[in-house]
């Protein structure tokens, strides 16, 4: 950068002698010698200026990297709340579209501060050493030009957030219509979505054109200004030379140096302005960086031992915001036992799970696995020791085996295809055309649930672990896949502590203790046959929903 501003300067400095020795005295042998310098200043000034780009441009590059990679350790490092709290189509602009404004921010300041205002003050001191009194003249008129562009800046800002929040939407909308699209055409939502959507395009244009508008601006005004100091100088260096005899090559010097220091000039007083557009995008970029974790491992945290398996609740409060989500819940889940949570939706069942996770810490209260508080554990023993069946079976895009063998990383192929057949899914795998290479397709799309939901078994039967955690599949299966799924369920809870959400009747029926869990609450707990001739919810909510096919015929005959 400084081979650049100074082969600028020379390359106004060089006017003078130019005009001095060639046109006027008319030296010949200045004219080869001349040239010869100009065209050194010139490629000194094209290499440097390659030098300087790629450089410029690895350096830019190797900072966007760092920091994405900051921004996705920071996000896997959160707890889900955040993931509930910033939606897909926001984080995704924040990590793409912003980390770009990054790498602006770096390219402004380095070329704007580096090379431009260095070219701007070789050219200055050009001018000045040409002519002092000619520069301060210039010199007047700039403060003019900054002001101006001053006052445009705020309006930029302000639009320029707007923005951000409307591609943002944008995204959004768009994965919503990705993952929703089955819903989207049944219900016919079509319009109602392209209503959203081009709300949110109208929002982008609109407000880009505004940007345009304002930062355009700024270009005229240095335009008009610069007409007028150029007018000046030539005003007066036209009169110093004519009427009192000043040396022309001085002033040619001079105003080529004024000429060549009004690109760096302009692009200076716009720095600004296009500083401040994407710094706003830099700062939502720290947001996701600085956003505190709620959940951190202790700095001593040690591994968890499992040597028997029992997991219990002492008096567990949490609150995902101001309304408990759990209140004074104490909750016992034996070795090698089924442990059953039952109730009303919303009454705590996912965050007990949670809990016993580490997803969250209790707000008072207390978590052990083997009486061990689950937060002096390091995060890698605890939830190796668990594996957790959910409803909404979540599959990665990648094969069938990747799918199993993310339970066990390294798990060899007789040990994947061992899980599978203990899940009931070896046989469904081989018959399809890919058998364990077939892709499943983003989210799993190309299976059906029941599929899924034995490939999850699977995942979690390689993995081994002592603690199953169970959300037991609802009305989501048909009754032959539900019939596989539940045999292979019964495979998986062998000899381990299970945990279950229960919606079945014969879960229900056969757990060894069941939990009954309302607003937060354990109102009672006991086997079936305990609850039952107790009385009270559970016996009411057995009628209600626990009824199976065989239940429901005969609800029906009575
Ligand atoms: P269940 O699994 O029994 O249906 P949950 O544990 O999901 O119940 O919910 C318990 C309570 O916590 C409910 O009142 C629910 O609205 C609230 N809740 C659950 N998850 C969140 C969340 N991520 N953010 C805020 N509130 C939540």
């Amino acid at each position: 950068m400084a081979l650049v501003a100074a082969s600028t300067g020379g390359s106004a400095w060089i006017m003078k002698d130019i005009i001095n020795r060639i046109f006027i005295e008319r030296e010949e042998a200045m004219v080869w010698l001349i040239a010869g310098a100009v065209v050194s200043i010139y490629t000194i000034k094209g290499l440097s200026s390659y030098g300087q780009e790629v450089i410029l441009t690895r350096i830019g590059n190797a900072i966007i990297a760092s920091l994405q990679r900051r921004i996705y350790d920071r996000l896997l490092g959160q707890t889900l709340d955040f993931y509930q709290r910033y939606a897909f189509g926001d984080l995704a602009t924040r990590m793409s579209y912003n980390a770009q404004a990054a790498r602006s921010v770096i390219d402004l300041v380095m070329t704007s501060l580096g090379r431009d205002l260095m070219s701007v003050v070789a050219l200055t001191a050009v001018m000045v050493a040409q002519d002092p009194l000619m520069s301060l003249l210039v010199l007047v008129i700039m403060p003019g030009a900054v002001i101006g562009v001053a006052t445009l800046v705020k309006r930029v800002k302000l639009v320029m957030k707007a923005e951000l929040l409307s591609i943002a939407k944008i995204v959004s909308t768009l994965q919503e219509t990705a993952t929703g699209i089955r819903i989207v055409k049944a219900f016919n939502l079509e319009s109602h979505m392209r209503e959203i959507m081009a709300q949110s395009i109208r929002d982008v244009e609109t407000r880009s054109n505004k940007i345009a508008v304002t930062s355009a601006m700024t270009g005229p005004l240095m335009e008009t200004l610069g007409g007028f100091a150029v007018a000046a100088v030539i005003v007066y260096g036209g009169w110093n030379v004519i009427s009192r005899g000043a040396d022309a090559g001085g002033f040619f010097s001079f105003i080529t140096a004024l000429l060549m220091a009004y690109e760096p000039a302009k692009r200076l007083a716009r720095l600004n302005v296009q500083l401040h557009t994407n710094i706003v995008g830099v700062a939502s970029l720290y947001d996701l960086l600085d956003h505190p974790i709620r959940t951190v491992e202790a700095p001593d945290a040690v591994d968890l031992v499992v040597t028997k398996g029992e997991v219990r609740l002492d008096n567990v409060a949490f609150a995902y915001g101001a309304t408990p989500a759990l209140n004074g819940v104490t909750l016992d889940a034996r070795p090698c036992a089924v442990t059953a949570l039952v109730g009303p939706s919303g009454g705590g069942k996912s965050t007990v799970f949670s809990l016993i996770e580490r997803f969250y810490d209790p707000v008072s209260g207390i978590v052990t696995i083997d009486g061990q508080d689950l937060r002096h554990v390091s995060f890698e023993s605890l939830r190796r020791n668990i594996a957790l069946v959910t409803q909404d079976t979540f599959l990665f895009d990648g094969t069938i085996r990747e799918n199993i063998a993310y339970g066990k990383p390294g798990a060899a192929e007789d040990e994947i295809v061992e899980a599978a057949r203990n899940a009931n899914a070896h046989e469904f795998i081989t018959e399809l055309p890919g058998g364990y290479e077939t892709r499943v397709g983003e989210g799993g799309g190309h299976l059906s649930g029941g599929q899924r939901q034995r490939i999850a078994i699977a995942r979690a039967m390689l993995r081994d672990a002592p603690i199953l955690l169970l959300d037991e599949p609802t009305s989501a299966l048909d009754a032959e896949s539900e019939s596989k799924v539940q045999e292979a369920l019964d495979r998986l809870m062998v000899h381990r502590t299970t945990v279950v959400i229960a919606h079945r009747l014969s879960t229900v029926r056969n757990a060894d203790r069941i939990y009954v869990m309302e607003r937060g609450k354990v109102l009672q707990s006991g086997s079936h046959a305990e609850l039952i001739a107790a009385g009270g919810l559970y016996a009411h909510l057995h009628v209600l929903q626990f009824r199976g096919p065989a239940e429901k015929q005969l609800a029906v005959a009575l």
